[in-house]
């Protein structure tokens, strides 16, 4: 029977490296191969064993336990015995991540985009984006190996384009104890808002001067040489974590993933490749019958991956690029730590479900803040890389990518109002030069005074309440009916 208990599997965990097929034990946190230094992916090696039961019984689970009542399987745990089968109840830590909504546009939004689709919202996650999931993972881990060595002092650290250390900061601050938190950003390239969070959360926030290429390169540095956790996504727990993403879309869907389009901004590139490993996973469970086509969306601003991807198969060589100004901020990252990881996964996709089904299409700068304020105007809070997703959705159907009877899923993977700036700019048509952003006067809007303060002055609070309705009346072209 089908119960809400903890359950009583537990897997065997291992690294795989993606670069000379090593394996590797969990017993040391690991970000890299100690053979060849190339990225790694968590497996498990009981894997198999879990395809006998059915996708069935798998779908039947998941539902159940969606209205489970322990904490510890209310959030990214509903999926536990594929997601990090190997904690235990009282090593996982809950904030409530996960178990975020899809929300399906409206009739005129459907209809200005031609296409089906919905948004799901990761806004609505603790600390308002999806790093909440991999961070649930990440810290879950760190806890049961505190538990389980007795270390005295665990310094989690990372660099960050906002909301990495906004996450790190909420779950080290609730995890307390040992475990403290410094937080590494690029100076002035993270909004006010995101930075208020590790500062609110009480983590020890440095800055740099550069990007977040250059804050990544130092935290690695300090990584390979002093005891600390590197919370970045290289860090494979945090991959684990964020494929919760996948499988709450899928089950969302209600486990029909036929015909349907992922939509994913791609930064670090690690949320695509929690994206494609979560699918992969479900299809190997025949949990779905069919993988969704997964759409990785780059600013023309930031777009390593789509370059590689764009280029003729016998050419793909990987570089690097200088990154400019972006309001797809949180993506904007010119060396993405998690770029080989993308390339294996996507090849094993492609093989499962053909080319089409793993893209990268490029957007303009113009069309990600186009694509938040025409996804806000119509009653959603997508951040500006949740309006890069919708851009794209807009260019896959322009190019005839994306067809009539297929629904996308647009990931909006932080909250509006943590890039409010941005808007901000654009109603203020104030962009700096280097975005390239001009205002569509038809999406501006700014507040409308209807008295100078002077005015009020001389006037009782009945005079006050009779002027300021008329002159509302009038600015709405309302008439006034006696007594009313
Ligand atoms: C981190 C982040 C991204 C980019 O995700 P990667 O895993 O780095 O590709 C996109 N949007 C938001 C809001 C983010 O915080
Ligand atoms: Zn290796």
């Amino acid at each position: 029977m089908l119960t809400h208990a903890f359950p009583s599997y537990r897997g065997v965990m291992f690294y795989r490296c993606l670069g000379c097929g090593a394996e590797h034990g969990t017993e040391d946190l690991l970000y890299t191969c100690p053979r060849c230094g190339a990225v790694l992916l968590l497996e498990d090696r009981r894997f198999p064993e879990l395809l006998e039961k059915g996708g069935a019984y798998w779908q039947d689970l998941f539902d159940v336990r969606a209205a489970a009542k322990r904490p510890a399987l209310r959030g990214i745990f509903r999926f536990y015995e594929i997601t990090a089968p190997v904690l235990e109840e009282e090593d996982i830590l809950y904030l409530g991540e996960g178990n975020t909504p899809l929300i399906e546009a409206s009739p005129d939004l459907r209809c200005l985009v031609g296409r089906a689709f919905a948004f799901k919202n990761d806004g609505q996650n603790p600390s308002a984006s999806f790093k909440d999931r991999g961070m649930a993972c990440a810290f879950s881990y760190l806890r049961a190996a505190v538990r389980q060595h007795g270390w005295d002092d665990v310094l989690t650290v990372c660099a960050s384009t906002g909301d990495t250390s906004a996450a790190a900061a909420l779950y080290a601050a609730y995890a307390g104890g040992v475990i403290r938190s410094v937080v590494l950003l690029p100076q002035g390239k993270v909004t006010p808002q995101q930075l208020s969070q590790p500062l609110g959360s009480g983590a020890l926030v440095l800055e740099l001067p550069g990007v977040f290429d250059d804050c990544m390169r130092v935290v690695e540095f300090l990584a390979a040489r002093c005891r600390v956790a590197l919370l970045n996504s290289k860090n494979s727990w945090r991959i684990l974590g964020q494929e919760s993403y996948a499988f709450e879309t899928a089950q969302a869907l209600d486990w029909k993933t036929d015909k349907v389009c992922v939509f994913v901004p791609v930064g670090n590139a690690g949320n695509i490749t929690a994206v494609l490993h979560g699918f992969l996973k479900l299809h190997d469970l025949a949990v779905i019958d069919a993988l969704p086509r997964i759409f990785g969306i780059q600013s023309h601003h930031a777009d390593p991956v789509y370059r590689y991807y764009a280029a003729p198969e016998t050419e793909r060589v990987f570089r690097p690029v200088e990154v400019t100004a972006s309001v797809a901020q949180a993506a904007m990252i010119g060396n993405p730590v998690s770029f080989p990881r993308v390339r294996a996964l996507a090849e094993r996709y492609r093989a499962v479900a053909g080319e089409r089904a793993f893209q990268i299409l490029q957007v303009t700068e113009q069309a990600v803040m186009e694509g938040m304020l025409t996804a806000n105007r119509h009653g959603h809070t997508a951040c500006t890389q949740g309006g890069e997703c919708l851009a794209g959705l807009r260019a896959a159907v322009a190019a005839g990518l994306v067809g009539e009877d297929e629904y996308a899923v647009l990931d909006s993977t932080a909250h509006a109002l943590k890039f409010i700036d941005f808007q901000n700019l654009y109603f203020a048509d104030a962009f700096p030069r280097e975005y390239g952003v001009k205002a569509d006067p038809s999406l501006v809007n700014a507040p409308e005074a209807l008295f100078i303060p002077e005015e009020r002055e001389g006037l009782d609070d009945d005079a006050f309440v009779r002027e300021s309705a008329s002159r509302i009346a009038r600015r709405l072209g309302l008439t006034e009916t006696d007594g009313g």
